[in-house]
């Protein structure tokens, strides 16, 4: 790997605030313009930093939420879910407006990554905010034509919960892709089914272990063990089920 990539992805820039938007009552996207942006795969994520007036510093890890062309240039997408009593979180959701600065760190993250050219369909599984970089990988499969088969099973508690409503909807109606939701605590009218993603969850709507598909699983910690081990107790070969956990990250530095 090239010696200026690796600096420019361990050196903190200063990235600008372009758009925010709302996704849900507590998660939005920020649009933010990077200068020099070297370009990023579906599924890598970036530190972000913030630094209060005193000097005081914490930083945490972001999924980037939108996929990377030359055409796009340095714009990139991020989508904040807000931890109640964060440190980051808030400020990011609540706080933060267009024409701000914010310093950033990446594109991070090697394994949990989808390349249009890898082989066999691929299985999208995502939990809360964990559908972040799994949008990355929808995106970059629109963008690149891709004509892999990919499906999306998404766990919310309820409907106003789902993040990115009308991609979803747009990326649903591609043959390629089959998006799936699962509701954990209140189902919209005409979804008689509350309740987690479960073994018969997976039989039904994800790809077989037959399939040779690629599953990428994100979200919180207790929600990726528990996905991951249904997978592989359905017969899934654990080399085939990459995992991205959205634990607590960071802290001050
Ligand atoms: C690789 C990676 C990618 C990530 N991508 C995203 C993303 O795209 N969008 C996003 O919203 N978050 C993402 N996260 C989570 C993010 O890094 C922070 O952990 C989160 O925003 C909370 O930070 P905070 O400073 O607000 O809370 P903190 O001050 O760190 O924590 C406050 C309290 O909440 C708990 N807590 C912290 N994080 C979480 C969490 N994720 N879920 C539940 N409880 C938590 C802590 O244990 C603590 O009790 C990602 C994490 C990782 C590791």
């Amino acid at each position: 790997m090239e010696r200026t990539a690796i600096r420019r992805r361990l050196t903190w820039q200063v990235a600008t605030v372009t758009d925010v938007r709302r996704e849900t009552g507590t998660a939005r996207t920020i649009v933010l313009e990077v200068p020099d942006w070297p370009g990023h795969l579906a599924g890598q994520h970036l530190d972000v930093r913030l630094t209060a007036d005193d000097g005081y510093r914490a930083s945490r890890s972001y999924s980037i939420a939108s996929a990377w062309s030359d055409s796009q240039g340095s714009t990139i997408e991020l989508t904040v879910e807000q931890v109640p009593d964060g440190e980051v979180s808030p400020y990011l959701v609540d706080v933060l407006k267009v024409g701000d600065p914010l310093e950033i760190r990446g594109p991070v993250g090697g394994w949990f990554v989808w390349k249009p050219e890898q082989d066999g369909p691929v299985q999208l599984i995502g939990g809360g905010s964990g559908v972040v970089p799994l949008r990355a990988m929808l995106r970059a499969h629109a963008h690149t034509g891709s004509t892999t088969p990919f499906r999306l099973l998404y766990s919310v508690r309820r409907p106003e919960s789902v993040i990115y409503v009308s991609d979803l909807k747009e990326l649903a109606s591609s043959d390629d892709v089959d998006v799936r939701l699962v509701y954990t605590r209140e189902a919209p009218a005409g979804e008689p089914r509350v309740g987690r993603i479960d073994a018969d969850v997976i039989s039904k709507y994800a790809f077989t272990p037959q399939d040779g598909a690629t599953t990428y699983v994100c979200g919180p910690t207790p929600f990726v063990e528990t996905v991951a081990d249904l997978l592989v107790a359905a017969g899934h070969d654990p080399a085939r089920v990459r995992t991205e956990r959205f634990g607590p990250t960071g802290g001050p530095r």
